[in-house]
């Protein structure tokens, strides 16, 4: 049984996968490429243990549990002794296909390496490696600690076996699954991608103001937020970058990205993050 899991990229999603890992019981390591990075990792998994804990969803001892069983490194070759590999770097093809190519050669043949790219094929990864059966697509939602969903994406090579161990992880993380084939924005991005963008061509037309485009959605069809409001939660460079992708591995003009969403990226007005997008913060 896996017990030891190696997570890279302490970022807003490996400090959340880092996170669900230690709360479920597993020993986890938490790479990055510098101090100060695992370190805001650390402090983010803490700040967002704190506020499970006033919730009352967990107790102050099974926080320090879980905190203790987090350990940070800088050094890649730590990662050597791990028994399943989740990668959460940032989605850049150059980052993370050399990426991948130095994991494949510092670990033992029987680990699985799975990546949360969002857009970047599986297959493509796997084809770094001498062991495409174990590269899998682990593809978590955020944030991480509150979301339920993980597509689970299986590249050309991926074994059945491995994906039943992934499947079981990620069970043990509880987590709820789901399994796509390695396929331009797998699941979720692929129907929520187009939602988003045709809201933004309802903006561009100047059908309604983007409050009566997200009330529309959210009361009309029950879903907890509208379009834009979501496309700037989840940052409109983002959204852009997958509609890019599906755009181009799709070659269908429908996902053409909307001129407005366009500018707005452009213009450095990327949604929450940078303090405004289709709204202000
Ligand atoms: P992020 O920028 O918050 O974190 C990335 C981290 O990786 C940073 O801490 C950075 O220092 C580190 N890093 C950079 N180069 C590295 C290297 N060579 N080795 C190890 N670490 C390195 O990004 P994020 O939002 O956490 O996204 C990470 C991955 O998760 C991406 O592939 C993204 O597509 C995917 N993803 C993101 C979301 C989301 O909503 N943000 C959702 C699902 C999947």
């Amino acid at each position: 049984m896996i017990t030891k899991i190696a997570v890279l990229g302490a970022g807003q999603m490996g400090s959340g996968i880092a996170q669900v890992s230690s709360v479920s019981g597993m020993d986890v390591l938490l790479y990055d490429i510098k101090e100060e990075f695992v370190q805001r990792g650390i402090k983010n998994i803490q700040a967002s243990l704190d506020r499970f804990v006033q919730k009352g969803k967990l107790s102050a001892v099974d926080k320090d549990t879980a905190i203790n069983r987090i350990k940070l490194t800088v050094n890649f070759s730590d990662i050597a002794g791990a028994q399943f590999v989740i990668e959460a770097i940032p989605e850049d093809p150059v980052i993370k296909l050399d990426t991948f190519k130095r994991l494949d050669a510092l670990l033992k043949q029987d680990v699985i390496l799975a990546s949360n790219t969002s857009s970047i094929s599986i297959t493509r990864l796997a084809g770094m490696t001498a062991r495409p059966d174990k590269i899998i697509g682990m593809h978590f939602m955020n944030p991480v600690p509150v979301m339920k969903l993980v597509e689970v994406v299986k590249g050309i090579a991926t074994s059945e076996e491995t994906l039943n161990t992934t499947l079981e992880l990620a069970k043990r993380l509880g987590k709820t699954t789901v399994v796509s084939k390695d396929s331009a924005g797998f699941i979720v991005n692929r129907i929520l991608a187009p939602w988003i963008n045709e809201a933004v061509y309802a903006l561009m037309e100047g059908i309604a103001t983007p409050g009566d485009i997200d009330t529309a959605m959210k009361l009309g069809t029950n879903v907890p937020m509208g379009p834009l409001e979501l496309a700037d939660f989840i940052g409109l460079d983002t959204m852009l970058a997958i509609l890019e992708v599906l755009h181009n591995d799709l070659g269908d003009p429908k996902y053409r990205p909307c001129p407005l969403l366009r500018k707005y990226v452009e213009a450095g007005m990327l949604g929450k993050k940078k303090g405004i997008g289709f709204y202000k913060y």
